[in-house]
């Protein structure tokens, strides 16, 4: 490290500020889940013409034992107040600044005063500008800095606590003072092995559940990146992205750099966003503050630790977050990776997958946590949804799912089976017709004892024959409406159901014609549509009720 003189610096530092020798560099820092630019941190550099740049780390110790410490806070405020102005001026989209404030700029004058002088004299809002401080600045005289903090919050500033971890009594920190922002700086960390790797994971479950977000410092790898990604990190910073920057290479970098940055308005959006907790076991179902004063935590919580964020934009979607055992559960029910789901559901038209659809829509409505049982690919599932985020346009859900089979034990898996077993048989009659192909795919299930020469033929030529066998002439024309192949797609997308349902009579083993409930289910399995046709026994009220509703209203059943 250069040796710099004590006193070079005190009798230089102001004439240093007055020739713009001391200026802000600026940082960027990332959104983790869209890799946009969210805010900047300005951080002070001397380059002087004697003895080269200087690093805070040469001057900061000095100017604070020499009372000059807030002139410098200030300056930077002032360097940041220009090129703010210089981004409004160019149209550029105008995220935060980070400044970072001394605890002997409190000692020394009325720092908020200051600070909101110089924003008026600049026209710049304090919601643009963050205040970062060190935790070890707050150990003393907490009642005094509280105040202090109070009014800043009260002003519109966010106020950061930097350097997390580095100091000694971080835990009575957090408990006496309300942060924004915790600043996790990997610096303090000498490896990212796997201790590191579980004090950050526990850091960042712990400021979720007290409702900080979060912000990595000192980012410079890849792994470290993904790491932070996938404990669910919010924000990012350092040399992996990139390296402070005087204010014109800043503007230049905004203007070009492939980062783009995040529109100020979707701050309330993404802040929502970050409060999701990747590592809860339950994180869609996270105890607000409210429950936990109320006492409330007596609901059961269920193994849910599959997550996905999802953002939704008109019909579009687009995957920003996915662990593990949420891809494991996708592919469980028949998709390759969740990936492959966004882009079916992003190329084929919103009539696939509607129970699904339906769900997301009444999550978006609701705000709340719903849970619906599905069944794709021949797959039951539960699938979670809450939409955690809202903002123009878009909405922002997360996601999860359990599938039964594989991931639940032998025991509810068997018990699975056989009561779907049950189910099926109280139906008379299961077969699966695909007529864009024109076949009867298989016949599941009879009770009738329906020839199985229906399997074999065409559709249209199967229904035919099954309508002249096996229907009472009187249905017979009804029946045939009903049944015609051709028009079946068109005529479903007309319902907004995803089933035509008629009752029709038909023969039975003995040669009697009895009246049953039918229908036409579709199913959803991807481009290709497959229908279930079902015949089910109608009880004894519901057949004369059907009967006289036939002859009283026969308009009632047409289906054409
Ligand atoms: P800080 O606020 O924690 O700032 C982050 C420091 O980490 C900066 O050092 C930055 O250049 C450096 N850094 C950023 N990314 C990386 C990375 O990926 N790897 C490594 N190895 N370093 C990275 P800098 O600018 O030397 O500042 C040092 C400290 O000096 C700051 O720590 C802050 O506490 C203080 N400081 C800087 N500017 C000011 C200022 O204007 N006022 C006050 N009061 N303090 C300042
Ligand atoms: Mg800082
Ligand atoms: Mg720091």
């Amino acid at each position: 490290m250069q040796h710099i003189d004590e006193q070079y610096i005190v009798n230089n530092f102001e004439s240093a500020l007055d020739k713009g020798y001391v200026k802000a560099y600026y940082q960027p820092v990332i959104r983790t889940l869209t890799e946009r630019i969210c805010s900047v941190e300005a951080l002070a550099r001397w380059q002087d013409p004697v003895v080269g740049l200087l690093s805070p780390f040469l001057f900061i110790n000095v100017l604070e034992k020499y009372h000059l410490i807030h002139k410098l806070d200030l300056a930077i405020l002032d360097n940041i107040c220009v090129t703010y102005n210089e981004m409004r001026n160019r149209g550029l989209p105008l995220h935060p600044f980070s400044i970072n404030l001394s605890r002997l700029d409190f000692d020394e004058i009325d720092m908020l005063d200051a600070i909101s002088k110089t924003l008026a004299k600049y026209d710049v809002p304090s919601t643009a500008i963050h205040i970062e401080i060190t935790e070890s600045v707050m150990l003393d005289n907490t009642a005094y800095f509280r105040r202090i903090f109070d009014s800043f919050h009260d002003a519109g500033f966010a106020i950061f606590m930097d350097d997390f971890g580095s100091g000694y009594s971080s835990l009575n920190v957090l408990k006496d003072y309300s942060f924004d922002v915790l600043k996790i700086d990997m610096r303090f960390l000498s490896d990212i092995g796997i201790r590191s790797k579980k004090i950050l994971a526990s850091v960042m479950n712990m400021a979720k559940a007290i409702g900080m977000h979060t912000l990595a410092e000192g980012v410079e790898t890849k792994e470290q990146m993904t790491f932070l990604r996938n404990i669910g990190c919010e924000m990012l910073q350092g040399f992996y992205y990139s390296k402070p920057m005087d204010g014109d290479l800043y503007i230049k970098y905004l203007s070009e750099s492939k980062l783009g940055v995040e529109d100020p308005a979707e701050n309330h959006y993404w802040n929502a966003v970050g409060q999701i907790n990747f590592l809860s076991p339950d994180p869609l179902n996270d105890l607000t503050n409210e429950q936990i004063e109320s006492g409330d935590y007596g609901f059961i919580r269920e193994n849910s630790t599959a997550l996905a964020l999802i953002e939704q934009r008109g019909e579009q979607v687009e995957l920003l977050y996915k662990n593990e055992a949420y891809e494991n559960g996708l592919q469980r029910i028949g998709f390759s990776s969740v990936d492959e789901l966004i882009k079916t559901i992003n190329e084929m038209d919103r009539g696939y997958y509607p129970d699904m659809i339906e769900q997301v829509d009444f999550s978006i409505k609701t705000g709340e946590l719903v849970k619906e049982d599905h069944l794709i690919n021949g797959v039951y599932f539960t699938y979670y949804t809450k939409c955690i985020a809202e903002t123009d346009g878009k909405a922002m859900l997360a996601a999860s799912i359990q599938t039964y089979g594989g991931d639940v034990d032998k025991s509810t898996n068997d018990l699975f089976e056989k009561y779907s077993r049950m189910l099926i048989d109280t139906y008379d009659h299961i077969s699966v017709m695909d007529p864009a192909k024109n076949t009867v795919i298989t016949r599941l299930y009879s009770k009738f004892g329906f020839s199985e020469e229906y399997t074999q033929l065409p559709l249209d030529e199967a229904i035919r024959r099954f309508a002249e066998n096996e229907v009472a002439e009187c249905d017979r024309e009804r029946f045939l409406q009903f049944m015609e192949p051709s028009t079946i797609r068109e005529r479903m997308n007309k319902t907004n159901h995803r089933y035509f349902q008629l009752p029709f009579q038909y023969r039975t083993q003995n040669g009697e014609y009895k009246m049953m409930d039918t229908k036409v289910i579709k199913v959803f399995m991807g481009p290709s549509d497959i229908y279930i046709f079902s015949i089910e026994a109608m009880s004894e009220q519901v057949y004369k009720a059907a009967e006289l509703l036939l002859n009283a209203h026969p308009e009632l059943f047409d289906f054409t």
